[in-house]
């Protein structure tokens, strides 16, 4: 009933057609089924023009194995895959390429023409990602597949942000935003990447208006100045009350500003006055909101001084900075520019350093939305695994900030907000309105911005379930299970879902979070281009196949913590392929006169071997099962590598070669095959979510009742098969051979060589358990006289010993080496190492040697001189033995 197995593995020959074969035969599609639970993945949409790398093979691994685990186990298994758009990055690229190909900048060309070659763009290489995911072996419903700009995500987000202005929770405000003067857009807070930077420190004299005297302002961005309004001091600063409401005069502008109050300043801080540019500085923007002070712009959208600069005007503000410190220092009113160490904001994508701006923007009041969140974790709705990521998403949403959601780029989703162009109205609808509500004008302008990306990452869990519209997929499949993503977008993606999923769906979007780390190279670097250490999962693929990749990713792994990606772990996972492979061939080869149809179960007779590893395997499944519950995926992988390797090739393989050889017995014969049949396929099936196509194609050579191992059941374990007393007799059986075969090996007896033995207990029931395994000894350690005995009657003179499990284990020396020849052969050794401990000992007694010699040389002759006084004592003791 089985075929034969190709002799050797390889996964070129298997990989590709088991995948098409998947495809065809629909085994990933998932569909509304009221007769099973669904188990619900979304799959963290990659941007639609990257390529595969390794953190991809990560994160698609752990949601293969948890899709394919949990559609064995007889749910409806949905993994829903797609893609994202990526506005700043895409239109990145678009704008790169447009540059390059036709000397096009965007300033030439319309918003209508910009998007169509980013539509060109994202159908020339949205495939390649999909195409090299499938590579992976990723068992996701491609039918179901989505772009977060599809029609459909876009449909959920104008429905969202209505729906969020209607409840007030999206307003539109002058606010103090991130911008970047390069890619000019507005950046959320956590797209600003802060660096220490070695800058300056610039003291400058502000005169009072009515007296002849000066404060000192301090600040690193002098060309902000031109833009003070205010000066502010520590409401409870003594120093200065009588200064409060007093004037003084901005250098070169020459404005008059007011010294204020607000408990923003630190009085410890400087000389505990700081200027306030509100239109250059968040914090400077709260203390001008609470002090009601004039914005003045200085710098504008491309990093160049504004008309409100005076002389300055249409300098780049680097240029304003040096212009303006020359002035200052002609002007006497520069006190002293000191070196500063501080931390500067730039942009995560081109690392521009950001400017902050006022000005008008859309946002998402966090407050209400946060506290909804983080109760969700709180009251264990949803599971961060490891927990430890808790505090992390806590400490940020109790001390979130409005989000920013408007964006000035072209590619993606427009906001859906309509100004008229007669009265200004400002009309916020899922479409262009018809008419304006107070004036009837038909005249209409959209807002120039698109959204976040994020804001519409943050409707993935549902938008791709057919939200807004009511359907069946949606009320089935939501909330999701699980979620499976690394740590560095739990503020930019996670949390956003559980708000958005919270609010607009009123249910949390998944349950679990399972938070994986980075995969660094051998030395636990990160990897990186600028290093050249990064690893293309496609040429690992084509080497050792996805299989092995597959393995390797996931061995040693622990949730939230970084794995480090080293040739040896490749190798080891290849071997243990390799392994699994030709135990398959052995197995199917003894299996040729075997039919599953035509055994008679009340026939087999387990043998002791039969129940260990019938108990063995139950425990296994068991184990595996509930790691995987845990999500303890490298434990997983270590379980089933050393039960396949030790426990089934090893010992059971190797327990069962006589009955298979010899078929003397027919019923021993036949539950040997059955038993080795039945491990092996649940072996395949254990291991099929990690390693997909090696199972699929030697369980298809195996005996597959079902058309393929991934609709094929996960195994349960089988009450009826634990046996603790077959494993414990098998664990004495197992040390007993262990024992033999290492005095065998210290011996250096020819591993063919039948030898005698002799082993002997206090203990009757151990004595019992030999008996009955006396054959798997014999077998094992290759022993053809086997004494086993309570009472020892003569024990023999020349014999070596060991004890083990209570049982003393005993290798009569005749007939085991040739006794002349050791004898001789030991004490040649004896008279080697004799001479090196004299040359040791005449080189320590040497004074000119122990003096003059570095002392790490006189130490390693000290510790020879005892090594070799060690062996010499071991020797004599084996000789004195040989002697007896
Ligand atoms: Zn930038
Ligand atoms: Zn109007």
């Amino acid at each position: 009933m089985s075929e034969n197995l190709a002799t050797k593995y390889d996964p070129d020959k298997v990989e590709d057609k088991w995948y098409q074969y998947w495809k065809d035969n629909d085994f990933f599609a998932a569909e509304v089924n009221e007769d099973k639970e669904p188990f619900t993945i979304m799959m963290p949409p990659p941007n639609v023009t990257g390529q595969l790398h390794i953190g991809h093979a990560l994160t698609m691994t752990f949601q293969d194995i948890l899709t394919r685990w949990k559609r064995m186990q007889g749910y409806e298994a949905l993994w829903l895959p797609g893609t994202d758009h990526a506005s700043i990055a895409t239109e990145v690229k678009v704008v790169d390429k447009m540059r390059e190909e036709e000397g096009l900048d965007k300033d030439d060309i319309s918003r209508e023409q910009f998007l169509d070659r980013a539509w060109d763009w994202t159908e020339e290489y949205g495939n390649t990602i999909t195409n090299q995911l499938e590579k992976m072996g990723v068992s996701c419903d491609w039918s179901k597949e989505r772009f977060t700009m599809d029609e459909g995500c876009n449909e959920a987000v104008k429905e969202s942000f209505v729906q969020l202005y209607e409840k007030e929770l999206i307003y539109r405000d002058d606010y103090i935003i991130n911008w970047c003067p390069d890619c000019e857009t507005t950046l959320s807070d956590i797209e600003v990447e802060h660096e220490d930077t070695a800058g300056k420190m610039y003291h400058i004299r502000y005169n009072y208006k009515e007296q002849d005297d000066y404060i000192i302002v301090a600040t690193t961005r002098p060309e902000t100045m031109l833009g003070d309004t205010a000066i502010a001091v520590d409401p409870d600063d003594e120093r200065y009350q009588d200064l409060i409401g007093q004037k003084v005069i901005l250098p070169i502008v020459n404005r008059e500003i007011e010294i204020v109050a607000d408990e923003y300043v630190d009085s410890e801080f400087g000389t505990g006055m700081v200027k306030v540019t509100p239109a250059h500085d968040p914090n400077d923007f709260e203390i001008g909101q609470r002090n009601d002070l004039e914005v003045i712009k200085v710098i504008n959208d491309q990093a160049k001084m504004t008309k409100e600069a005076g002389r300055y005007e249409g300098m780049d503000r680097y240029e304003c900075r040096r212009q303006l410190v020359d002035d200052l220092k002609s002007a006497g009113l520069l006190e002293k520019i000191e070196e500063h160490q501080h931390s500067v904001g730039q942009c995560y994508r081109c690392d521009t350093v950001v400017e902050p701006l006022v000005s008008k923007q859309w946002f998402v009041a966090m407050e209400e939305l946060a506290k909804a969140a983080i109760e969700a974790v709180k009251n264990d709705e949803i599971n961060f695994v490891p927990e430890r990521f808790d505090k992390v998403y806590f400490n940020w949403m109790e001390n979130i900030r409005d989000w920013c959601i408007s964006r000035q780029l072209w590619w993606g989703h427009r906001i859906p907000v309509w100004y008229c162009q007669e009265c200004k109205e400002v009309i916020v609808d899922r479409q262009e309105p018809d008419i304006c509500p107070s004036c009837s004008s038909t005249r209409f302008k959209q807002d120039e911005d698109v959204l976040d990306t994020w804001f519409s990452s943050g409707l993935w869990p549902f938008s791709t379930l057919g939200w807004p519209e009511k359907t069946e997929e949606l009320d089935y499949f939501y909330p999701t299970d699980t979620l499976v993503t690394g740590r560095d977008i739990i503020f930019f993606w996670v949390a956003r879902m559980i708000f958005m999923g919270l609010d607009l769906k009123d249910e949390i979007p998944f349950s679990d979070i399972y938070i994986h780390g980075l995969v660094r190279d051998a030395q636990g670097r990160k990897m990186s281009k600028s290093l050249g250490n990064g690893v293309d999962p496609l040429e690992v693929i084509d080497e050792v196949g996805a299989d092995t990749l597959r393995f390797t990713l996931i061995t040693g792994n622990t949730p939230g913590n970084d794995i480090r990606y080293r040739p040896e772990k490749v190798e080891a996972s290849r071997n243990f392929n390799n392994k699994l492979w030709n135990a398959s061939r052995f197995v199917m080869m003894n299996l040729e006169d075997f039919d599953l149809a035509e055994i008679d179960y009340s026939q087999l007779e387990y043998t002791l071997a039969d129940q260990w590893i019938l108990s063995r395997l139950q425990n296994i499944i068991k184990k595996v099962t509930s790691l995987l519950e845990d999500y303890q995926f490298g434990q997983v992988s270590q379980e089933l590598y050393d039960f396949v390797w030790r426990e089934f090739c090893d010992w059971y393989i190797e327990l069962i070669k006589p009955r298979l050889y010899q078929k003397e017995d027919e019923s021993a014969y036949q539950t040997a095959q059955y038993v080795s049949w039945m491990v092996l396929d649940n072996i395949l099936r254990l291991l099929h979510p990690i390693s997909p196509f090696i199972t699929e194609e030697i369980w298809n050579h195996l005996a597959a009742k079902e058309d393929s191992i991934m609709v094929a059941d996960w195994p349960r374990p089988d009450q009826l098969m634990l046996n603790d007393r077959a494993e414990r007799k098998m664990e004495i059986v197992m040390s007993v051979i262990t024992s033999i075969r290492n005095i065998r090996n210290e011996m250096k007896v020819n591993p063919g060589r039948e030898i005698t033995a002799i082993l002997t207990s206090d203990d009757a029931k151990r004595i019992e358990i030999l008996k009955e395994a006396k054959g798997y000894i014999s077998d094992l350690a290759t022993i053809a006289d086997l004494e086993i005995t309570k009472e020892l009657a003569n024990r023999p003179d020349k014999a070596s010993t060991a004890i083990n499990e209570k049982i003393e284990i005993i290798l009569p020396l005749e007939g085991l080496i040739d006794l002349d020849k050791e004898i001789n052969r030991l004490e040649k050794d004896i008279e080697e190492v004799k001479y090196e401990i004299e040359r040791a000992k005449g080189k320590l007694n040497n004074e000119g040697f122990v003096n003059n010699a570095p002392d790490h040389l006189v130490k390693e002759e000290e510790e020879k001189k005892q090594e070799y006084q060690e062996k010499l004592a071991g020797l004599k003791e084996r000789l004195k033995e040989l002697k007896a």
